[in-house]
């Protein structure tokens, strides 16, 4: 593999020029998109009217293409992909690093059971290391979401979510989900998918600038709208078949039974003729699914690997999956009644959804986010006191949840302690900018007499929520500083 980028006269450029060719790539891409429609709408006595400009616009961006196709490899089928421009394995990794730690912030955290995370990571770890990207720093992650679902990032970072691993029944099934994700890694989906969405450009914006973890301009946000288009996108069909295929032949070179491949499957045949919300907003949203695709499964292990269904040598390892998943049976019923208070929540009966996060805390304490979902839901009922008792419980439990921390530090600040705010907010900001946590972080600058800082930062959401209820008055607090502080 390449260790720089591939673009073939990548040697001559910088990487700003390359930022800048990839902003005309997607600017052309738009424009001509445009203009082929219309030239292709139109009857051809209009044809004349398009400008030569645009003529010459539309060919140097064809001609563009035809350089730049078959560039980007594909390292499991080793064949060319059209590409403008294909991403190193380095950029690839390290994307994934930064966007990765945000997608598991949005996905609620990571689910706090340390022996957990271990059998998760060993079952994923012994099919990366057969994979044909052995190399790549893989981590594996359970993260705290109750919607059924897995996602890859780019370079090597997965996850399965706790509403997903709750559902199945032994390490094989485990597999065969960790091994499909594993695929679109090394088939490398997921930069193809940004490469095609147009976010390539941002992509690149991101690696070429580090921010700091307590900015929230375009840059800091990036890493998060990266994060926040993998886990929003779905994969093509044929996406999905490779990985599949991919995944079975992972499996059974890890000596797992393909079985659990067929019985995933058929179960998931089983929820989408359910037709469950929660199935049809995660998993199948993301890796859309069909019967066509189960039986393409099942005449795919039929043809190569019927001799290892019934061989003892490939286990489905039903009574470790048992033993590792015995922390998520203990607290499944407390997670039923916080996914019922969400729903309360969501419908703005917040006394409803205080009573049942009450219940589910009252099942499983040292849940970190069921505390700190009923810590914030008293903060959005005006219930200052009952608010920091469970916001303080839930950082104590769980440090590395970005809501905690905001709720606690804007509850620190309304009561006029900003050094204590500043700390819970910064940390806020450090795991996932957002924007309330930013503003209220501005604030606690101004008080804590960092002008220069509360300044930057209430020019960075003016910018970012342009006439917004944090907006507006982030713009007019940066222009009383600016003029040295007067109210
Ligand atoms: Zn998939």
């Amino acid at each position: 593999m390449a260790e720089s980028a591939t673009l073939f006269f990548m040697p001559f450029l910088e990487k700003q020029a390359l930022l800048a060719f990839g902003r005309w790539i997607e600017y052309s891409w738009r424009n001509n998109l445009q203009l082929l429609a219309s030239a292709s709408c139109n009857y051809p006595g209009r044809y004349p009217l398009m400008h030569r400009v645009q003529w010459l616009s539309l060919f140097l961006f064809v001609l563009a293409q035809a350089l730049l196709a078959g560039c980007a490899v594909n390292p499991v089928t080793g064949k060319s992909e059209l590409a403008f421009y294909s991403m190193s394995e380095q950029e690839e990794v390290s994307l994934g690093k930064k966007a990765f730690p945000e997608a598991i912030q949005r996905m609620q955290g990571e689910y706090d059971d340390q022996h957990l995370k271990e059998y998760v990571s060993a079952v994923g770890m012994r099919l990366a290391k057969i994979s044909q990207r052995p190399n790549l720093d893989y981590t594996f992650k359970v993260v705290n979401d109750s919607s059924p679902n897995a996602f890859a990032m780019p370079g090597g970072n997965i996850a399965i979510t706790r509403g997903l691993l709750v559902a199945l029944e032994n390490e094989a099934q485990l597999a065969a989900v960790l091994g499909h994700e594993l695929g679109h890694v090394t088939a490398r989906h997921s930069v193809q998918n940004l490469q095609r969405g147009m976010l390539l450009n941002v992509g690149l914006q991101v690696l070429s600038v580090s921010s700091s973890g307590t900015s929230y301009s375009g840059v800091a946000r990036q890493a998060g709208q990266i994060a926040g288009s993998i886990l929003d996108s779905s994969y093509s069909r044929e996406q999905e078949r490779e990985a599949d295929r991919l995944g079975i032949d992972y499996m059974v070179k890890g000596h797992y039974s393909p079985k659990g491949a067929v019985e995933l499957q058929e179960f998931l045949a089983k929820k989408g003729g359910e037709g469950d919300s929660q199935w049809l907003q995660g998993l199948f949203r993301t890796h859309p699914f069909s019967k066509e695709r189960m039986l393409d499964n099942q005449y795919y292990i039929d043809t190569r690997y019927s001799w290892a269904m019934n061989n003892e040598e490939y286990a489905s390892g039903a009574g470790d999956f048992q033993r590792a998943m015995e922390p998520l049976r203990k607290t499944k019923e407390a997670y039923g009644d916080y996914d019922k208070a969400r729903e309360k929540e969501q419908a703005k009966d917040l006394a409803g959804a205080i009573a049942l996060y009450e219940q589910a805390v009252y099942k499983a304490a040292e849940q970190g986010l069921l505390q700190s979902a009923l810590g914030m839901a008293h903060l959005k009922n005006n219930n200052q006191a009952e608010a920091k008792k469970y916001l303080t419980k839930a950082v104590q439990l769980d440090g590395d949840y970005y809501e905690s921390h905001f709720g606690l530090g804007y509850l620190y600040l309304k009561e006029n302690n900003p050094v204590l705010a500043k700390e819970h907010l910064q940390k806020s900001m450090k795991l996932m900018p957002t924007l309330n946590s930013a503003f209220f972080l501005a604030e606690s600058y101004e008080k804590t007499g960092e002008i220069a800082k509360a300044q930057t930062l209430y020019g960075q959401v003016a910018a970012a929520d342009p006439g917004g209820n944090l907006g507006r008055p982030a713009a007019s607090r940066a222009r009383a500083l600016g003029d040295g502080g007067r109210r």
